[in-house]
C-alpha cells in the first residue's frame, strides 16, 4: 500500500540541501548501500532501544555493551550487506569500539535506571489541513507522572558547531508540531543526546517554534509540488556533496539522470509532472 505523500524532518532537510538528491531517494527510490556513519548510528539506536527491556537496575554499561553484538547480528540478518561495511579485522574491531564508546558516552549524559519511556522508536503520523502528511520515528518519549512530555532523540554524531544547527532545531520544532498534532499537547520538552562527544541541545517548544515548524514544512511541500509539477528537480552542488551517495547519477559528477517515471512523482508528492513525451 502506498503511503499518503508527506514529509519526515530527514526528507525536508534532504529537499533544503539539494531537490535533485531528494529527487532520487524519495521518488526514484534509488538504492543506498549502507553507510558506516548510518550504520553505526542504527546499531546504537537498537542496543539503546533494547537496553529499556532490561529491569531498571540492569541498566549499566557493562549490559549495554552486551547487547552490541546480538543487535548487530540481528541487523544483519535483516540486512546482509551491512556485513560487508566490516570484512576487514581491524575495521570490525574499530566499528565496535566506536559503537561501545557512544554507549560509553550515553551512561554519562543520562542515568536510565531511573527512567520508564513511554514509548521507544514511536513511529508518529498526522497531516496538515490542506497540505502533506508530516511523519517521523520518534527515538524515546518519556511522560512524568503529570503527564507532560519529554521527547529524546539520540545521535551517534557530534554536536553541531555554533550556527550549524538549523537542521537540529528544525528536527525539535517539528516533532514538537508532530506530537502536538497526536497527543493534543506540547511536549514539555525536547532533547536531543549527541553521543559522539556528550553534547546535549534542548528546546522548551513555544507556540512559535510549533507555528514557524508548519509554515517550513508548508513552504517545503510547495516548493516540492511545483518542482514535480514541472517535472524538474535541479541540482544544488556543495560541500556537503562529498557525503552523498548518488555521486554516480549526477550531472554535477559527471553521471546521467533515470529517465523521471510521472506514476513515481505522483505517488510521492500527490502531483502529476507534465512531462513532455520522448520523441
Ligand atoms: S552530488 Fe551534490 S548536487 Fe549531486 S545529487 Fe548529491 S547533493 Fe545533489
Amino acid at each position: 500500500m502506498s503511503r499518503t505523500p508527506g514529509l519526515s524532518p530527514s526528507r525536508a532537510n534532504d529537499f533544503a540541501q539539494c531537490a535533485y538528491m531528494y529527487r532520487l531517494r524519495v521518488i526514484d527510490r534509488v538504492p543506498e548501500p549502507p553507510g558506516r556513519a548510518t550504520s553505526l548510528g542504527t546499531l546504537v539506536h537498537l542496543v539503546l532501544e533494547r537496553l529499556f527491556d532490561l529491569p531498571a537496575d540492569e541498566r549499566d554499561p557493562a549490559a549495554a555493551r552486551d547487547l552490541i553484538r546480538p543487535a548487530w547480528d540481528d541487523l544483519v540478518s535483516d540486512r546482509p550487506d551491512l556485513a560487508e561495511l566490516v570484512t576487514d579485522s581491524a575495521e570490525r574491531a574499530q566499528f565496535f569500539d566506536d559503537a561501545r564508546s557512544r554507549l560509553g558516552t550515553y551512561f554519562i549524559v543520562e542515568n536510565p535506571t531511573r527512567l520508564e519511556p513511554h514509548g521507544r522508536e514511536v513511529r508518529l503520523e498526522s497531516s496538515l489541513e490542506g497540505g502533506p502528511a508530516i511523519r517521523g520515528v520518534i527515538d524515546r518519549i518519556d511522560k512524568a507522572p503529570d503527564g507532560a512530555l519529554r521527547i529524546i532523540d539520540y545521535k551517534s554524531g557530534k554536536s553541531p558547531r555554533p550556527g550549524y544547527g538549523d537542521q537540529a532545531d528544525f528536527q525539535m520544532k517539528f516533532y514538537a508540531l508532530l506530537v502536538e498534532r497526536i497527543e493534543g499537547a506540547r511536549p514539555a520538552l525536547m532533547r536531543l543526546l549527541y553521543l559522539r562527544d556528550g553534547g546535549v541541545k534542548e528546546l522548551v517548544p513555544t507556540e512559535a517554534d510549533v507555528a514557524s515548524a508548519e509554515a517550513r514544512v508548508r513552504s517545503t511541500w510547495t516548493a516540492i509540488t511545483t518542482h514535480a509539477a514541472a517535472g524538474v528537480f535541479p541540482t544544488s552542488p556543495s560541500r556537503l556533496c562529498a557525503w552523498c551517495a548518488f555521486q554516480g547519477l549526477c550531472p554535477e559528477f559527471g553521471g546521467t539522470p533515470p529517465p523521471l517515471d510521472p506514476v513515481a512523482v505522483e505517488r510521492a508528492t500527490g502531483v502529476r509532472p507534465h512531462v513532455p513525451p520522448v520523441s
